[in-house]
């Protein structure tokens, strides 16, 4: 594993800029990584195959989470929960053993108090964040995570054609109703209304 340091520096260049939310993604990250015995995710073929990471937040600390672990959502290793939640659950598929690990509230107070010298809310998140003890920043409970075979980043499946719309569907995504396979969309769960 590399150093925080080191880390953050990757972070910040893939995300564009270095803020609060990298410190606490690579700390997260590396906790997780440190919990489930895995060393080197990016570099070795072995451990990589090993991690799924689940997050629960579409911010800054996911695309640290992303550089720590390697997972990323065009891998299928990383899958996103829209929770709005500062968590993530560390899944290591070889072994069935699985962490979630969450942002404590309480440290957002904290980092005020350990550093009221500076003037910016992000400056003094990203100091404290960087020095302050893992129990005062996060929560973790070993969990238990169902993957079925569909959700592993290498499955294999048929391709199922929406009986109403005609495109394909991936992994399982299909829908069963009143005899018909439809896809999520024609199912009624559009995000979208077609104008
Ligand atoms: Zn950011
Ligand atoms: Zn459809």
């Amino acid at each position: 594993m590399k150093s925080l340091d080191e880390y953050l520096r990757d972070a910040e260049q893939a995300h564009g800029h270095l803020c609060a939310g990298q410190v606490l993604g690579v700390r997260m990250a590396m906790l997780g990584l440190e919990k489930l015995g895995i060393h080197d995710p990016v570099g070795n073929r072995e451990d990589r195959k090993r991690l799924v990471t689940f997050v629960e937040i579409d911010r800054c600390a996911t695309d640290a989470i992303g550089v720590v672990t390697g997972c990323r959502l065009g891998k299928r290793a990383l899958k996103f929960r829209d929770w709005g939640k500062m968590a993530a659950t560390f899944v290591d598929v070889a072994t069935g053993k699985a962490i979630r690990i969450a942002a404590k509230e309480s440290s957002k107070a904290l980092a005020r108090t350990m550093h009221p010298e500076l003037d910016s809310k992000n400056r003094q998140q990203m100091l404290a964040y960087r020095e302050m003890p893992e129990d005062d920043l996060f929560a973790t409970q070993w969990v238990k995570v169902e993957l079925p075979a569909e959700e592993f980043p290498g499955y294999k499946g048929d391709r199922i054609v929406c009986a109403e719309c005609g495109e394909g569907i991936n992994f399982r995504r299909e829908i069963q109703r009143d005899g018909r396979v439809l896809c999520r969309a024609c199912a009624g769960e559009r995000y979208y209304e077609p104008l």
